[in-house]
């Protein structure tokens, strides 16, 4: 059996016309003897709405009945989904996360998938019969719904490829690939035929929205190709694998990615001993809160301070486990601040490229802009700035390591 998944994007399956489309879309690969595991998302902003009325119910919602609700939305769209491919005279059928046997941890509204109990879906394949998935959910232990966090039903269809052994994968979604820098922001971005998984990932953690960070994690811990692609058009779109032919002539500089989603938070006037970072962060950790950038200033009269960032939606839970830790820690206070970005700067061509961050600095400072925090990986430069100033960076940036 020659399996492929397809995983069709909420503007891919919008209304019934965009269904009927991707109906077709799935029928062809039914045509050409592939034997389809679709995975969609759920309508348009649908979850977005859901959200919103979770929240003129209750402030704080149980993650436990957010998950219950939020994984409606794809509900529907398998549902209409096979629908339209069954008006077509195909055999098809609709499975929940739940049903396809995706299990995962209790980590309600960002769980991590631990296994997938293929027997149902390969019995179905079996049958001749297309399958359609519900991306973003799972079930727990308690058999109760789970969601794997925001933009989740990527890393649903790579799991599910992964696990199946897919021929291919392809995440077909709005824009027709993966660009060198966001296209609404920076006119002269380019479309990208290959990119590495390590860069993907890079961008992917740095901001970038084409693809769920752990979809590509995922990909790259078991060789799955993505075909990054628009259910627009047929033209085909960038790939996502392993190594990118022609490195040595690839630029330095692959990818440019930003986000204004960032928060700050400072504990200061922490002492300097064993022990201080270690706890802070556990605390962090033991609220599911992910760090992103962590700086601890050199120490003077045997006192730090320790600023870190995060996702804005963590900043609360964050300032809180700080706030509970402070007498603890002997912390002079906690403060945070909301209105930061982050540009950043990808390429697998870094490593073997001196000056690279040099180079960036100096397009920042000739912006005009401070930079109040820096960090770097193998192949990947990021600076936090204000908010406001994003924007003309990143196309200043563009410029200067990817259009000349
Ligand atoms: N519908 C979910 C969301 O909006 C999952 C997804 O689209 O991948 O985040
Ligand atoms: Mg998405």
């Amino acid at each position: 059996m020659r399996i492929v998944v397809q995983k069709y994007g909420g503007t891919s399956v919008a209304d019934a016309s965009r269904l009927r489309n991707v109906a077709r879309r799935v029928i062809q690969a039914h045509e050409a003897g592939f034997a389809p595991v679709v995975v969609v998302s759920a309508q348009g902003d649908t979850t977005d709405i859901l959200l919103q009325k979770a929240y003129e119910i209750s402030p704080h919602p149980s993650a436990r009945e957010l998950d219950m609700l939020l994984s409606t939305g794809e509900q529907i769209s398998i549902a209409l989904l096979a629908m339209a491919i069954e008006a077509q005279g195909y055999a098809v059928i609709s499975l929940t996360g739940g049903q396809v046997g995706i299990r995962t941890d209790g980590t309600h509204t960002k769980a991590k998938i631990v296994g997938i109990d293929t027997r149902r879906i390969l019995r179905e394949l079996g049958t001749g019969r297309i399958v359609i998935v519900a991306g973003f959910q799972g079930v727990n232990q308690e058999e109760d719904i789970t969601t794997l966090g925001r933009g989740g039903s990527d890393t649903s269809a790579v799991a599910l490829a992964a696990i199946l052994a897919a021929e291919t994968c392809e995440i077909y979604t709005d824009v027709d690939g993966v660009y060198s820098a966001d296209p609404r922001i920076v006119p002269g971005a380019r479309k990208l035929t290959a990119i590495s998984y390590d860069e993907m990932l890079e961008l992917a953690s740095l901001g970038a929205r084409v693809l769920h960070l752990r979809s590509v994690e995922i990909a790259k811990k078991y060789g799955v190709p993505i075909h990054v692609r628009s259910s627009f058009s047929e033209s085909p779109g960038t790939m996502v694998v392993e190594e990118v032919k022609d490195m040595e002539n690839a630029p330095v500089v692959t990818g440019i990615a930003h986000t204004t989603d960032v928060a700050k938070v400072t504990v200061m006037g922490v002492p300097d001993r064993p022990g201080v970072a270690a706890s802070l962060f556990a605390a962090l950790a033991g609220r599911a809160v992910n760090v992103d950038m962590i700086i601890q200033s050199a120490s003077r009269a045997g006192i730090n301070d320790i600023s870190f960032t995060l996702a804005k939606a963590d900043m609360e839970a964050a300032v809180e486990a700080a706030r509970e830790l402070e007498q603890q820690l002997g912390a002079e206070g906690v403060v945070a601040e909301s209105g930061v970005g982050k540009v950043s700067i990808v390429g697998a061509g870094m490593i073997s490229h001196p000056g690279v961050a040099a180079a960036m600095f100096r397009v920042i400072a000739d912006e005009g802009v401070n930079i109040q925090m820096i960090s770097t990986s193998d192949i990947s430069i990021s600076c936090v700035i204000e908010a406001p100033f994003v924007e003309k960076v990143v196309r200043a940036l563009h410029k200067v390591f990817i259009e000349t």
